[in-house]
């Protein structure tokens, strides 16, 4: 009898035609507003990868609040996807939405900054350490300018990435590991240009491939998340984080620290839960409480040797900026988050929410013998099909399960949960109920009982 992560490959196919037939039958105003109005996209989707959703179609969506949205079939949704961390503070938090409103009255962009921004640098430096920073309006646009800096202050060429990460679509990281070779990522549009002279790509865990790497002395800096969270989720193993520091000092690298998902961690993101000490700091999403905002900084000796460098810089453009960043949209946001949302009692609420979900998957995992696990970090949590821990990149494609998860994520919808697509990320926010976690665990064991009865 054939299986995948477990389940017996016939009764996968039945469960999944059953769960697809089930959601195309139960939003049919979904379905006649995409035929009626998504032909002016291409492909019928905003965003191209909006058709990777494992769903029939595409739910189209009424309103969020919290930790729910409703879709305009009328179904109320527990949403623990939360825009994949864009929203894990929850759906327009109120001191949010109330900066958004008050500052929509005094003007949306002017490349001028406020008061709002004087406040908001002293609340960054605050909630996440002594960083000189600068704001953007995507994490990938935030960690492009941070490699920018590290090129430029080190001189070398190379960005050490690990093996299946994901920094967002700027092109330096888009590369992998081929019997042992840096390339290109085979799936890149229209990419041009041979990514391995700018890239060495590492295995997360594998302190002796990075020193091998560095030794050659042409990487400028290792841009790592702390933890794998876009491959599956990969924890480091003790003495990882220590031995990443240590080696990119001795070869001297610049270490960045991508808290953009591992800001789940706790109160300021996993460095200060954990006292890691990067170069460099980057994090995005939902700093701003879901406005587009993403903020970088450097260290007082980064920002030093980058002055010197700016000095001798001959006039032009930089290759940092982009003209709506900074604007006091985002200021505005960023200060209510960070002084009202982003707060001690906010996370204190998210990791109690994480952990009961945490336990009631894995709950549900042993009774029906399952061989998956789960994974969490602070309010991140992550169910794998496939037995754990993980230790790397290559290990967590392994265990990736493509049709099992898209099976389990519209079942999972059709009773009224959303979680992340392409992986099986889940967030608590400080807006979500313990009963929207019950239901979750609760659909969650349902479903295991239709896979491995
Ligand atoms: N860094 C990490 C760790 C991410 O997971 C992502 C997006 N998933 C990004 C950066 C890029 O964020 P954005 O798409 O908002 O630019």
């Amino acid at each position: 009898q054939p299986t995948i992560a477990g389940v017996p490959t016939d009764r996968l196919t039945a469960f999944a035609a059953r769960e697809a037939q089930r959601y195309a039958r139960s939003r049919p105003k979904s379905a006649k507003a995409l035929a009626d109005g998504a032909g002016a996209f291409l492909n019928g989707v905003p965003m191209h990868w909006m058709r990777d959703w494992p769903m029939p179609h595409l739910p189209l969506v009424a309103k969020a609040k919290g930790a729910r949205i409703t879709d305009i079939d009328g179904y109320g949704i527990d949403d623990f996807c939360l825009g994949d961390t864009g929203s894990m503070f929850g759906h327009s938090p109120k001191p949010v939405a109330d900066a958004i409103r008050k500052q929509a009255r005094h003007g949306l962009t002017y490349m001028l900054p406020t008061m709002a921004a004087m406040e908001a640098g002293r609340l960054l430096t605050d909630r996440f350490g002594a960083f000189r920073w600068q704001i953007a309006t995507t994490a990938t646009d935030a960690n492009r300018f941070a490699l920018r800096v590290a090129r430029a202050v080190t001189g070398r060429p190379k960005v050490l990435v690990f093996h299946g990460c994901y920094h967002g679509t700027l092109d330096d990281t888009m590369v992998t590991l081929d019997g042992g070779h840096t390339v290109n990522r085979p799936g890149l549009v229209g990419q041009v240009h041979d990514l391995s002279l700018g890239a060495v790509v590492c295995e997360f865990n594998d302190l002796a491939g990075v020193e091998a790497a560095l030794a050659k002395g042409d990487v400028a800096a290792i841009l790592t998340e702390p933890v794998m969270t876009n491959s599956c989720m990969v924890l480091p193993a003790d003495g990882f984080h220590d031995g990443l520091r240590a080696l990119a000092q001795r070869y001297g690298a610049l270490l960045i620290m991508d808290e953009t998902h591992t800001l789940s961690t706790g109160l300021g993101g996993y460095t200060r839960v954990h006292g890691l000490s990067p170069d460099m700091f980057v994090v995005g999403k939902c700093v701003a409480g879901g406005m587009p905002t993403a903020v970088w900084g450097m260290t007082e000796d980064v920002a030093a040797r980058f002055n010197a460098y700016d000095a001798t810089r001959p006039a032009g453009h930089s290759g940092m900026g982009t003209t709506l960043s900074a604007n006091p949209m985002q200021f505005a946001c960023l200060v209510a988050t960070l002084s009202l949302v982003m707060t001690k009692d906010a996370y204190a609420h998210m990791e109690k929410g994480a952990e009961r979900l945490a336990a009631l998957l894995q709950a549900a995992i042993t009774a029906h013998g399952a061989p998956w696990h789960v994974v969490r970090v602070g309010a991140r949590v992550e169910f794998i099909c496939a037995p754990g821990p993980l230790h790397n990149g290559t290990e967590a494609a392994t265990a990736h399960q493509p049709q099992v998860e898209a099976a389990v994520h519209t079942a999972l919808l059709n009773r009224g949960c959303l979680i992340a697509p392409f992986h099986n990320m889940m967030l608590v926010s400080p807006a979500t109920r313990p009963r929207q976690i019950d239901r979750l665990g609760l659909a969650f064991d349902e479903i295991l009982s239709e896979l491995f009865a």
